[in-house]
């Protein structure tokens, strides 16, 4: 069984490099241990998570807003914040290999690496730190930002004043954040940078639970329809008092059936007025309808992108008899459709064949294939979840249609050309 599930995990990574979604990063100098470049393939597919979430979250709401801050804050916002002083995992050290490992996620009480004798657990900050301008000591010292959200308060201000909102109303943001993990890994699952979409949601103290409750459903609804994750593999915990994060007074972990366990995909918290508090000392939001100063408590709905990415070629990832498949959702696929010409050696097919890419180019992402016979492009474009596949051949020249093959039933049609936009749009909106 555990030989399975990382062979499962091995024929991911391997899928993932060898079709061009996910690299090992700086490979050419023997690598950067747990870093990782997103390809062509990749990028497209992260763009299109990112995008239907901007667009799901910001672009169809009115009460939402975005703002893309810069990664190197004053660092005053991390003594505010809590980070400085309580961002921190437990690490203890294999006093003879000298492995280090966070306390928190082993069960035994020596070394997984040597079984040799662990140090009692001390605290590591995890912020990365580096210097701004060109002397390097301590006043110069910055940190990358840990994680997009603080910008939100930060910028509080200056968002309520430019987009006249009023509460509840909530921030987005999608960035990078960079956290100086102890124990990287599992792929894309834990690195050292990743990128995060964000939401703050600000509201009145007493409707904390009830925004609680519909954002926890909004985050299923993205899960479900929005990424198409399968139900049974996702599973919700409720953090425990002693376990919350510092500002949290009640944190939700959605947790997904990765092939190395069940993790955290997001989290949910209610981060009650800690933040704005602190960043706002001497000047709480003022209510112009109540005239009343307080400060606003805040929803956090938080996801990471790199594990959406995962989660979803997880999900996708599906073997049959005589192929693989990315089963992906279409708003997802990184090529909405491929086109081909039957023959590669007919210059009057390849000819129809590209005037067909390029006017399918003009809405769609499209991929080109000649090479090899039909059924290996198909299996190629199966494994990385092209919706479609269009051939032409003689009877295009003849008739103007053309063979379009689904990627999940395999079944083929015959579809007049001026028809294609709109057949793909169909699949589309499925
Ligand atoms: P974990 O318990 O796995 O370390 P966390 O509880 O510290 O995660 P949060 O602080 O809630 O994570 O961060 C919000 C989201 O950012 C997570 O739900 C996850 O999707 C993503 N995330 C956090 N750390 C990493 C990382 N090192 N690599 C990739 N994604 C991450």
């Amino acid at each position: 069984m555990e030989k399975q599930k990382d062979n499962l995990m091995e024929k991911i990574i391997s899928l993932c490099k060898r079709r061009g979604f996910v690299f090992p990063g700086s490979e050419i100098y023997g690598g950067l241990a747990n870093s990782w470049d997103y390809g062509p393939l990749g990028v497209e597919l992260k763009n299109n998570i990112k995008q239907l979430w901007w667009k799901r979250f910001v672009h169809m709401r009115d009460d939402m807003v975005g703002i893309d801050a810069a990664l190197i804050m004053n660092p005053k916002v991390w003594e505010a914040s809590g980070h400085v002083s309580t961002f921190s995992d437990p690490l203890v050290e294999c006093k003879k290999c000298h492995h280090r490992f966070r306390a928190d996620k082993i069960d035994a009480k020596e070394c997984p690496d040597c079984g040799g004798e662990l140090t009692a657990a001390k605290h590591f900050n995890l912020m990365l730190k580096t210097f701004l301008g060109p002397v390097e000591d301590k006043d110069s010292i910055v940190y990358f930002r840990p994680e997009t959200a603080q910008a939100m308060f930060v910028d509080f201000k200056n968002v309520l004043e430019t987009s006249r909102k009023k509460l509840p109303f909530g921030i987005a943001q999608i960035g990078k954040a960079f956290r100086n993990e102890i124990t990287p890994g599992n792929f894309i699952f834990r690195t050292r940078e990743f990128e995060q979409m964000e939401i703050e949601y600000f509201i009145y103290e007493k409707d904390w639970q009830e925004s609680f409750d519909y954002w926890r459903k909004e985050m299923l609804s993205w899960m479900f329809n929005g990424l198409g994750l399968k139900r049974e593999r996702i599973r919700e915990t409720e953090v425990l008092d002693d376990e919350l994060a510092h500002y949290s007074k009640r944190t939700i972990d959605f947790d997904y059936k990765f092939p190395f366990g069940e993790e955290e995909l997001y989290g949910l918290a209610y981060r009650t007025d800690f933040d704005l508090k602190n960043h706002y000392k001497e000047e709480p939001y003022l209510d112009t309808e109540t005239n009343e100063k307080s400060y606003p408590h805040v929803i956090e709905p938080t996801f990471g992108v790199d594990r959406s990415v995962l989660a979803v070629l997880c999900d996708a990832y599906t073997e049959e008899e005589e192929r693989i498949v990315l089963k992906l959702k279409p708003a997802l696929a990184p090529y909405k459709v491929a086109v081909f010409p039957l023959l590669k050696n007919k210059p009057e097919l390849v000819a129809k064949a590209r005037e067909i890419y390029n006017e399918l180019k003009k809405d769609f992402v499209v991929a080109w294939d000649d090479r090899g016979n039909i059924g290996k492009r198909y299996y190629s474009q199966d494994e990385i979840g092209t919706l479609a596949c269009i051939t032409v051949d003689f009877e295009t020249l003849e008739d103007n249609t053309v063979t379009i093959r689904d990627r999940d039933t395999m079944k083929q049609e015959r579809v007049n050309i001026s028809d294609l936009k709109r057949y793909i749009s169909v699949l589309l909106s499925k």
